[in-house]
């Protein structure tokens, strides 16, 4: 369909078709549906959910026959503008739809895609990460957890740590090590695991701020089908890094806006005053850097994008995606702490708002961007020896 009439379509449809309540973006990505059978939505939030879900439009690019949207580069971007300018919030968010889903997409069976895209789509399966250990972050390729071949089934021993939401979470993906004998990437093999399965306990860790993200999941003779393997045995470190590079463009797009018009600006007229042009000229100009940084990097991934379209897997140039969006966006967030000045002291309590305290937790939890999905040293270093061929 022509652009534009898909433009005047997509805008009518999502006007007739989204809760009111929808149309306002959320105060952080806890309010957005993650779906699984864990957790119960509010019923607009279910409704978003399922009206998109039915046109395939949580997964807009992701094929028909596995219930995606089937849309073009173009029309995605198009469907993304439109619910942009509309302030419309994202129906569903998640691992499933960042990591695995385009793993299994690019590498997976076809009987793994039937079975777990169309859930994924429509929300009802939330995953989680299995990779880190505690001997094991960002040289990841030590993990120890141990899966021997039984029968059909591998039987899984270890322990794994950091894993976000694992206490929300209905199925993990996770790396395992099937050969200990051989070097260590060589013997390691990528597994989806129900988190139902006997012998599987998750235990979350409770941080300072009073919240759980991470939990502990443990493993006592967990038995995976064999048929659970993406990709080849002991060929799971190739997947690994594949799931990493979608995870890694992933988190730098997050902090993508989507919808017109510059936050920082309208705080500082807010904070620091000025009518027209903000009062505070080094204010003005650091504003004007990062707005200019945060385009370079958001037309840097839609170009990628655009290679991915032509049949381009995403590669080690994903770490400059992730290292340059994290440290953006911790520089952003810096900022408007700043443009606060006392109002960005506040973690609970009277005397501040919950836009000024939702700024202050934004800016404390920015700094774990830099953490996840492998550090910003790491992703230095995958720079210099794979991008840009520098030597040991
Ligand atoms: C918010 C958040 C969410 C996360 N979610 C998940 C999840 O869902 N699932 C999961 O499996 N894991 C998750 N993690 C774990 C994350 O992947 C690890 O924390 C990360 O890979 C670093 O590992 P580590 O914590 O063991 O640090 P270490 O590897 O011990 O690193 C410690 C320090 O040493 C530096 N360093 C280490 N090696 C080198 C080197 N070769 N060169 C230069 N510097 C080096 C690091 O940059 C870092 O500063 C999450 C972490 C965070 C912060």
């Amino acid at each position: 369909m022509d652009l534009e009439q898909f433009r005047e379509e997509t805008r009518q449809w999502l006007l007739a078709n989204a809760p009111k309540s929808m149309f306002t973006q959320p105060k952080s990505l806890d309010e957005i549906c993650w779906g699984g059978r864990k957790t119960k939505y509010p019923a607009d939030v279910q409704r978003w959910l399922d009206v998109m879900a039915e046109r395939g439009w949580t997964a807009p690019t992701w094929p028909k026959e596995y219930g995606g949207g089937g849309l073009d580069r173009e029309h995605a971007k198009v469907l993304g503008q439109e619910m942009g300018k509309l302030r419309l919030r994202p129906p569903l968010t998640g691992f499933g739809l960042s990591m695995i889903g385009p793993l299994l997409l690019q590498e997976g069976s076809e009987e793994l895609k039937r079975t777990h895209l169309p859930p994924i789509i429509h929300g009802k399966i939330r995953w989680c990460q299995g990779y880190s250990e505690p001997g094991s972050g960002s040289d990841l390729a030590s993990l120890q957890t141990r899966a021997e071949i039984d029968g059909d089934d591998f039987i899984l021993n270890g322990q794994k740590v950091w894993t976000s939401y694992g206490d929300k979470s209905d199925w993990m993906f996770i790396l395992v090590r099937t050969d200990p004998k051989a070097k260590k990437q060589s013997g390691i093999t990528f597994l989806l695991m129900d988190m139902e399965t006997p012998g599987v306990s998750v235990k979350p860790i409770l941080l300072i701020s009073g919240s759980s993200p991470f939990c502990e999941t443990f493993l006592e003779n967990v038995r995976v089908p064999r048929a659970n393997v993406v990709g080849q045995l002991n060929g799971g470190w190739a997947m690994a890094k594949a799931l990493l590079g979608h995870e890694r463009t992933m988190i730098a797009d997050v902090f993508k806006d989507r919808v017109p018009g510059n936050p920082l600006v309208d705080l500082a007229r807010k904070y620091i005053g000025g009518e027209r042009r903000i009062a505070d000229p080094i204010a003005r100009d650091r504003i004007t850097q990062n707005d200019m940084d945060q385009r370079c990097l958001d037309l840097t991934l839609d170009r990628s994008r655009d290679g991915a379209k032509a049949g381009h897997k995403p590669g080690p140039e994903t770490s400059i995606f992730k290292y340059y969006g994290t440290e953006t966006n911790m520089r952003r967030r810096e900022l408007m702490v700043e443009i606060l000045g006392p109002q960005g002291l506040g973690w609970e309590g009277a005397g501040f708002d919950d836009k000024e305290l939702g700024i202050t937790r934004d800016w404390l939890r920015s700094r774990g961007n830099s953490i996840e999905g492998g550090t910003s040293e790491i992703q230095l270093n995958i720079i210099a020896k794979r991008v840009l061929g520098l030597p040991d």
